[in-house]
């Protein structure tokens, strides 16, 4: 078998580690044996192994079989000389390691340049000094020793470097995928961070982010002022309590899509949670770009968005806030445009705002108003009125709308617009409703006994979306009308649009209820929000009330007249009755009589009257004996 130098150097450190005191085995070739005899003598001496060989094919065998530490060489042998058995030595890497030291005779043709050719190290003549043999033979040994220890360790620092190159790369390959994972993540948690799930937009972090970076380069450089539009969807709870969280979830995707559709190049656009949107942009003249994107908006909306199979309309409110370089924070941009955006709401559906300072007057107090409501409510400050309803025809008053008022101490009239949508948020609106209920019922009850007249009339009271999706509506509101024994078919209930649209199971259960105890439902504001005629016909309603925002048109337009005239045939048809609300002119009572409108509540009839009013206005109004028991 090959014996590798490899191995060879690695026996060595072995050898030399394992037995420190191991024996140099030395090999004397010479086909004299006199010769033989006395090297071997004189190095046994040393305590060196010796072995013999007394020709050149007997070392080559002796150096296979085992090879020595180190090899004196006869040159002039019979069968193969010194240098040939040399030669064959240094060319087997297992054994060109082993020094060589030639033994040359004086008489010798000894070609001392062709010995070191083949590669001897060292030759001896005879005759042998004993010492300068032993010590030559020490100094090989020696050499031959500090070479293998050397490559031996070179080998193994060489096998060193390679494990720890080795072990290198594998950690450098870790640590290279654990920087690309932890890249991945962080790339993962920015867009988690930085992007809302829903609609794909950038949320408020990115939105406050860009805002402050574009903030500052306009107070570094001479670059373009910013401005903000916050956009806030109306009425976007009513959608999602009654049409579900899944219809709520595909209008904002829908919408979100739409306003981005609007965008111009370098503007932003951020959904900030909910139904509220923040757009940004960036221009020499902020304002005029900030209106002429809110036009945009309004005119986008007028579209109709199909959801699930229903057609679907929404508006927004837009508050704009211009940084006309006043602003020391960007953040205060945020904040303004928000306050305009309340104010715009405050306008109806469907309106913008530019900030002005004195809104911040406005803002703190909405703040104010929770705080002043509840302790309305505790001191008994609210009160309500009643709107006379009358027959169009005839003039007669057949029932009242009952409306909540808040005469505050500081602020005169609180407007229900005002409190209405704060009560709603805060919960407050069932202890108002509540209030109001007790309230109406008593006063139409005392009115219908008071009063020698054979209808009796009824009143008509509010109920928030809220209130309805409350829990334990039903049971509370019975235990109410119980407790005070009330004549419910005096008693009509109005809900705006939004209750109907998602129709959904609880809600029709509610209402059908609400209607076996012989409660009237009103469909309040019809027209401004989503209902078809068509649904409306399967839904437990009795009286549509047509919103002031079609009858005050019907002064001029005869377009806005034929739709009105159209609504109250067809609902006619489906056997409901009609109220015109915010009948302020004799014209537009003649129409609405000609459409053959049934019922009429507007300022021209009367504003809402407080109970000793309304008493005053009942002994007037029913000298007139029409028969109006059909409402
Ligand atoms: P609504 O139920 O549609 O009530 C009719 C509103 O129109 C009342 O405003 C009434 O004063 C006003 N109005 C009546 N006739 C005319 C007219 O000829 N011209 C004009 N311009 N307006 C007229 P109000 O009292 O300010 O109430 C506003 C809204 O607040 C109500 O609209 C209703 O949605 C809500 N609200 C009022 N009271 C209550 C309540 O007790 N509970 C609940 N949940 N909401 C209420
Ligand atoms: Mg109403
Ligand atoms: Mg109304």
């Amino acid at each position: 078998m090959e014996t590798h130098p490899a191995s060879a150097a690695q026996r060595a450190i072995d050898h030399d580690q394992s037995q420190p005191d191991s024996v140099p085995d030395i090999l004397i070739v010479d086909d004299t044996p006199e010769n033989l005899k006395l090297l071997a003598a004189l190095l046994a001496a040393e305590s060196y192994h010796i072995r013999k060989a007394l020709s050149g094919s007997m070392a080559l065998k002796a150096v296979a079989a085992d090879p020595p530490d180190l090899i004196l060489l006869d040159i002039m042998m019979p069968d193969m000389d010194g240098y040939s058995v040399c030669e064959t030595l240094k060319t087997d890497p297992a054994t060109a390691g082993i020094p060589v030291l030639f033994l040359s005779g004086l008489s010798d043709a000894f070609d001392k340049v062709r010995a070191f050719e083949v590669g001897g190290a060292d030759y001896i003549t005879k005759p042998f000094h004993g010492q300068e043999v032993l010590a030559r033979v020490r100094i090989h040994l020696e050499a031959r020793s500090a070479r293998t220890r050397i490559e031996a360790i070179n080998l193994e620092l060489e096998r060193r470097v390679r494990e720890r190159t080795w072990a290198l790369e594998r950690a450098n390959n870790a640590l290279r995928l654990e920087i690309e994972e932890r890249q991945r993540l962080q790339e993962q948690l920015m867009e988690l961070v930085m992007r809302d799930e829903l609609t794909g937009l950038p949320n408020r972090t990115a939105f406050t982010a860009e805002l402050a970076r574009r903030f500052q380069a306009t107070r570094l450089t001479q670059a373009d002022r910013v401005a903000v539009l916050f956009i806030d969807c109306d009425r976007f709870k009513v959608i999602n309590d009654s049409l579900g969280h899944f219809v709520g979830d595909e209008l904002l995707v829908s919408l979100a899509q739409r306003l981005q559709n609007l965008l111009q190049p370098g503007q932003l656009i951020a959904r900030f949670g909910g139904d509220e949107f923040a757009i940004l942009l960036q221009d020499q003249d902020p304002l005029a770009q900030a209106q002429a994107l809110a036009d945009r908006v309004m005119t986008a909306l007028q579209q109709s968005f199909n959801l699930s199979g229903r057609e679907i309309f929404t508006n927004v409110s837009i508050g704009i806030a211009v940084d006309s370089g006043d602003y020391s924070r960007p953040e205060h941009l945020l904040r303004d445009a928000d306050t305009a955006m309340y104010q715009a709401k405050t306008m109806g559906r469907g309106h913008y705002r530019q900030f002005d300072t004195s809104m911040h007057r406005y803002a703190l107090q909405t703040l104010e108003m929770e705080t002043e409501l509840r302790r309305a409510l505790q001191n008994r400050d609210l009160q309500v009125v009643y709107q006379p309803i009358v027959c169009a025809v005839s003039g007669v008053m057949v029932g009242c709308e009952a409306l909540v008022r808040w005469p505050h101490a500081t602020h005169g009239q609180v407007p229900p617009a005002m409190f209405i949508p704060v009560a709603e948020e805060t919960g407050l609106i069932t202890t108002i409703g509540e209030f109001v209920l007790t309230e109406a019922i008593q006063q139409v009850k005392a009115w219908n006994c008071d009063r020698p007249v054979k209808t009796k009339i009824f009143v008509s009271v509010n109920l928030s979306v809220r209130q309805i999706n409350q829990a334990g509506f039903l049971t509370r509101f019975n235990q109410l009308v119980d407790d005070l024994g009330a004549d419910l078919s005096c008693l009509k209930l109005e809900i705006t649009e939004g209750v109907f649209m998602g129709h959904t199971p609880q809600n029709i259960a509610i209402l059908n209820n609400l209607r076996d105890r012989q409660v009237q439902i009103c469909v309040d504001d019809f027209g401004t929000g989503y209902s078809s005629l068509s649904y409306l016909q399967k839904l437990p309603v009795d009286v549509l009330k047509i919103d002031q925002s079609f009858i005050a048109p019907l002064d001029e337009s005869t377009e806005r007249g034929e739709l009105v005239a159209a609504i109250i045939h067809i609902a006619h048809t489906m056997q409901k009755r009609i109220v015109a609300e915010g009948v302020e002119t004799i014209e537009q009572l003649n129409k609405l009589k000609d459409f053959g409108c049934d019922l009429v509540q507007g300022y021209l009839i009367a504003r809402p009257l407080t109970t000793d009013a309304i008493e005053h206005f009942l002994s007037h109004n029913h000298q007139n004996s029409a028969d109006v028991s059909a409402f």
